[in-house]
């Protein structure tokens, strides 16, 4: 048994989540064991920030745009806003720097293996790798959860694609681009792009679902959209990278010992995915509470909790209405008020607003059958 009784906590999984929870334990000057392989998987991050956040990523961030675009029944809804901006993140280079960072740091322990076997005695819990084991006070897992039954599914394929001239593909992000044919599945399926740099574009098959699809045909759906948008030129270029995920969109459930973090712990926003922004609020909570439980605990308002669940409830019943949801939404609220919504930075005014916009009678029978 290798002796690392001197770790206060011990963190399960090295990706965006146990990276950022150990940088900031380190410097509140809690030891840390981080466990699990460099994860050296592609993510481009994105958030709504509001303009007056402090900077936090500056090193890696891709673009910021105060404007992002809609295509829906072959209509384009253009989004400006004056207080928010969307934000794109290099993860990759996060995730690579944030692992140098720890490693210079005094009272930290990289453990670059699988955690195999966990069990817990006499309040101390022990964590078993290929290599050895070793005991901790404390125990985080941020390891990807298991979805619960009724919780929808977000599956996504991206490639990036080198492009002489991107701003004729995307003047800004489009943030959902509905003019795809539909797959025969129950969900829905857009395009998402990002135009990185002036000559890199990030095109992406997204699909909210009740279940995952084959790979491929995410892949074939953003291929397609490429050939159709893009110039022959960077058809035949081979891709610059390629990212897929898959992303609870509802409640999850812990199957490990300890204390769920990140997406494990709800850090992914119920009805969009998006996790950044909810663990640096559990970050948050825990650097005022000094309580490990804070970053376990759900992150986002009562209120965006509620509207998240009643509007997943009315996607789950009926997938290929998603499409009419977003476009209603995205005609009636204005930039500003859309990226509240998304940012969780909204009051039950505004949240009046959204549900007047909205078709009743789904809501209704979502709400019903709560
Ligand atoms: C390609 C992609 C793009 C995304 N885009 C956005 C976005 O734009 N905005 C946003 O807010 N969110 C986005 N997300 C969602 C969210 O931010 C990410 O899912 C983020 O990766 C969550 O981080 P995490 O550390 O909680 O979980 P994960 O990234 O799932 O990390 C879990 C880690 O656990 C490790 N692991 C697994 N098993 C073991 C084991 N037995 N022992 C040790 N380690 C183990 C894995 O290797 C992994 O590194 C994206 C996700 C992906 C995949």
């Amino acid at each position: 048994m290798i002796d690392r009784s001197g770790a206060e906590v011990t963190i399960i999984g090295a990706g965006i989540s146990g990276l950022l929870i150990a940088r900031h334990l380190i410097d509140q000057g809690t030891p840390v064991t981080l466990v699990g392989p460099e994860d050296k998987r592609q993510q481009t991050l994105c958030s709504w920030r509001n303009i007056r956040a402090p900077e936090h990523y500056q090193k890696h961030i891709i673009g910021t745009w105060n404007s992002w675009q809609f295509r829906v029944d072959n209509t384009n809804i253009i989004h400006q806003a004056d207080e928010y901006w969307y934000e794109a993140l290099n993860g990759l280079s996060f995730k690579t720097s944030l692992e140098a960072y720890l490693l210079e740091q005094r009272g930290f322990t990289r453990v670059r293996e699988l955690a195999e076997t966990q069990r817990k005695s006499n309040d101390v819990f022990q964590i078993d790798t290929a290599s050895g084991s070793f005991t901790s006070t404390n125990l985080l897992d941020s390891r990807p959860p298991q979805f619960k039954e009724r919780t929808l599914i977000q599956q996504f394929y991206g490639i990036t694609i080198h492009h002489d001239q991107v701003h004729k593909i995307a003047k800004h992000p489009i943030l959902m681009d509905f003019n795809i044919p539909q797959i025969n599945h129950n969900g829905v399926v857009f395009i998402y792009i990002i135009p990185l740099t002036q000559e890199s574009v990030l095109v992406e098959a997204t699909l909210f679902g009740t279940s995952t699809v084959e790979e491929s045909i995410l892949r074939n759906l953003t291929q397609n959209w490429i050939n159709d948008n893009c110039n022959s030129g960077s058809k035949n270029e081979p891709p610059i990278f390629e990212e897929k995920g898959i992303i609870p969109m509802g409640p999850v459930s812990f199957v490990h010992f300890g204390k769920p973090a990140g997406v494990a712990a709800g850090s992914a926003r119920q009805s969009s995915g998006y996790a950044l922004q909810g663990l640096e609020r559990q970050i948050k909570r825990h650097e005022k509470s000094n309580d490990l439980n804070a970053l376990s605990k759900s992150p986002y308002s009562k209120l965006s909790s509620w509207m998240d669940d009643v509007f997943l409830e009315v996607i789950r019943r009926n997938p290929t209405f998603g499409e009419n949801i977003f476009r209603v939404m995205a005609k009636s609220l204005k930039g500003d008020e859309f990226a509240a919504f998304m940012a969780d930075d909204f009051t039950i005014q505004d949240s009046l607003k959204i549900v007047r916009a909205l078709p009743k009678l789904p809501f209704l029978r979502a709400l019903v059958s709560r």
